[in-house]
């Protein structure tokens, strides 16, 4: 899967037997405001070959201990005092949160559900979610039987994301991804009859071999089911993936830079001429429709996370519970065991607020701006920025800096400089 939790390693020295509830040790009492909780499943029936999520295929059938367990986890988190509530934001990601068997998916979500102080939802006259609680769980198009989609809704799950990836066989071939494009317009299908209505796609362009017309014509197959979301991401070879060691062995050519390019193009103008925002450099909604989860990210928000894997960050303290199945189902500790461990200090921090608030599309206040750029670091992400703009990669509009559409291409490029 592609959205639900912002990657990367959050450094810091590994300190062995620390666990979550020491991490909130750290957080100066009543400070924090958890707003969103992101849920890590890590079971797949397939490892696709870019994928470098923790996912595996489970040989020893622990899908039973791990519910249990991350269920109590959330009483722990609960018993903590940090899950006080509301929550707005559940998001369960993996892995393939839908590949849990039915009856430990219904245990899963009714067991968060009970657990969790969960924002009311306030619907629309047509039923729609309005305002409160925005639950997602991430869903592989094979795995949405009828049955998963009644528990999905039955539960309170009121957004679902679909990796679909592409709808050409070819190129799933190529990820080693698993599915039948068919199956994609079943699962929408069979969402949208449970009552599901807010709908992601995910989608990846830049996949070797593939061309123009082919991601457009992906595109056009996305906007034919309807999503109100659409996360278009260029293939990235992130290192130990097995797309990136057959790379390295030649086994294919990546994509073309100019042609990678032209397929963002085509997607900023298709999807903004079938009525979506672009609100993040890889993420496109209907008016209203962010996904308000990954929106806490890009915010620097407070959110905390169960689950092997998931990282959390509360008041300028940020951990990862460990991403290995086995110790994280033999801790004794009611809270995840973590590592990585980190207060953020605010240098760090001012980078983190510029690298994550320019990815979105209304950029950041001016005077956000400056004030990241007023420590040690700050002449170099000055000039970073005035460079930037120089180019023409940034603008300046009603007082806020921001990416131009030239600069969008460029933007890991620039952030990499300001972090
Ligand atoms: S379905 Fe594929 S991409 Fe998604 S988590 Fe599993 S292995 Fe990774």
């Amino acid at each position: 899967m592609l959205g639900g939790q912002m990657g990367g390693q959050l450094g810091g020295p590994l300190e062995r037997g620390q666990t979550a509830a020491e991490a909130l040790r750290r957080v100066a009492p009543g400070s924090a405001r958890v707003r969103g909780v992101y849920v890590h499943v890590p079971f797949c029936f397939h490892k696709c070959h870019y994928c470098d999520f923790y996912s595996f295929v489970d040989r020893e059938d622990r899908q039973p201990a791990y519910v249990h367990r991350l269920l109590r986890e959330a009483d722990a988190g609960r018993a903590a005092g940090v899950l006080d509530g509301p929550i707005e934001t559940v998001f369960v990601g993996g892995g393939t949160p839908t590949f849990l068997r039915p009856e430990l998916l219904r245990a899963l979500l009714t067991g968060l559900a009970e657990r969790l102080p969960l924002q009311p939802v306030t619907r629309g006259p047509d039923g729609r979610p309005v305002a409160g609680l925005e639950w997602t769980v991430e869903a592989n198009p094979e795995t949405v039987t009828d049955e998963v989609a009644e528990i999905l809704v039955s539960s309170g799950v009121n957004r679902v994301s679909v990796g679909v990836q592409s709808f050409h066989p070819a190129h799933l071939k190529t990820l080693e991804r698993w599915h039948d494009p068919a199956s994609v317009g079943r699962a929408v299908e069979r969402l949208r009859r449970a009552g599901i209505r807010r709908l992601n796609l995910d989608l990846i362009f830049g996949i070797p071999g593939s061309t123009l017309a082919e991601w457009s014509s992906d595109l056009d197959r996305a906007l034919e089911l309807g999503p109100d979301h659409l996360s278009c991401y260029g293939l990235t070879y992130e290192p130990n993936t097995a797309m990136t060691k057959r790379l390295e062995l030649k086994q294919f050519e990546a994509c073309d830079e100019d042609l990678e390019a032209a397929m963002y193009e085509c997607t900023l103008d298709r999807l903004e001429a079938a009525g979506f925002e672009q609100y993040e450099i890889s993420n496109f909604a209907k008016p209203g429709e962010a996904c308000r989860h990954n929106l806490l990210y890009w915010h620097n928000a407070d959110w905390w996370s169960l689950g092997p894997s998931g990282s959390a960050h509360v008041q300028g303290v940020r951990w990862k519970n460990v991403p290995r199945l086995s110790a994280w189902l033999a801790s004794e500790s009611a809270t995840s065991p973590i590592q990585d461990l980190e207060k953020v200090d605010e240098e760090t921090r001012a980078g983190e607020i510029l690298m994550l608030g320019l990815r979105l599309r209304e950029g950041l206040p001016q005077s956000t701006v400056d004030r990241c750029c007023q420590g040690p670091r700050g002449a170099e992400r000055q000039a970073a920025l005035a460079a930037a703009l120089e180019r023409g990669l940034m603008e300046r509009v009603a007082d806020r800096l921001r990416f131009t559409r030239a600069g969008l291409l460029l933007a890991d490029e620039v952030l990499a400089e300001v972090v």
